[in-house]
């Protein structure tokens, strides 16, 4: 089973609707395209899984959205830019039933969908400053090597300690 169910149509002329069913959650959004700009709506209501797919009837009185939820079924009117609860359910016709298509949630819908914190556990960082003084503390200094025999000298040796090449 999918974790979220969408559905999408356009309900007006540059107006599309989203319904999408995630955890019990229905998100009824609406973008709005104009010239130049995009506008989006969004409201959530607690319907629980859906019986089964919503409905949306294009009637001559405005476009009524029916949401199958869980207990009972949910009449939603198109007012403006937004889904208002109906108190009553409306008379519709199956003539003026509208397809719905199957869609994934709008990109617009993103931000909003709460942020699991789970996964993103933040470590506190590990500071070294101990390495970091020991190893900012060495003196800066280059360990040279007789070009003769190999052996390390100091670099304030004029001769190696082992052959006796001169170092300098
Ligand atoms: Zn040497």
């Amino acid at each position: 089973m999918p974790i979220s169910t969408g559905y999408s149509a356009i309900v007006a002329t540059g107006q599309q609707l989203f319904i999408t069913q995630r955890n019990g959650q229905t998100q009824l959004t609406i973008t709005t395209t104009a010239p130049g700009q995009q506008q989006s709506q969004s409201s959530s209501l607690a319907t629980g899984e859906w019986r089964s797919p919503p409905a949306l009837y294009c009637t001559s009185s405005g476009v009524v959205l029916q949401i199958f939820a869980q207990q009972q079924d949910i009449w939603l009117q198109l007012q403006g830019q937004q889904m208002q609860a109906m108190t009553s359910a409306p008379t519709v016709m199956e003539a003026d039933r509208v397809t719905l298509e199957p869609t994934e949630a709008p990109s617009v819908m993103q931000p909003m969908q709460p942020m699991e914190m789970g996964d993103m556990e933040m470590k506190p960082m590990q500071m070294k400053m101990g390495d970091m003084e020991m190893s900012m503390g060495k003196p800066d200094r280059t360990t040279k090597f007789c070009s003769q025999c190999g052996q390390p000298v100091e670099a304030s040796d004029r001769f190696c300690t082992q052959c006796g090449h001169s170092l300098s």
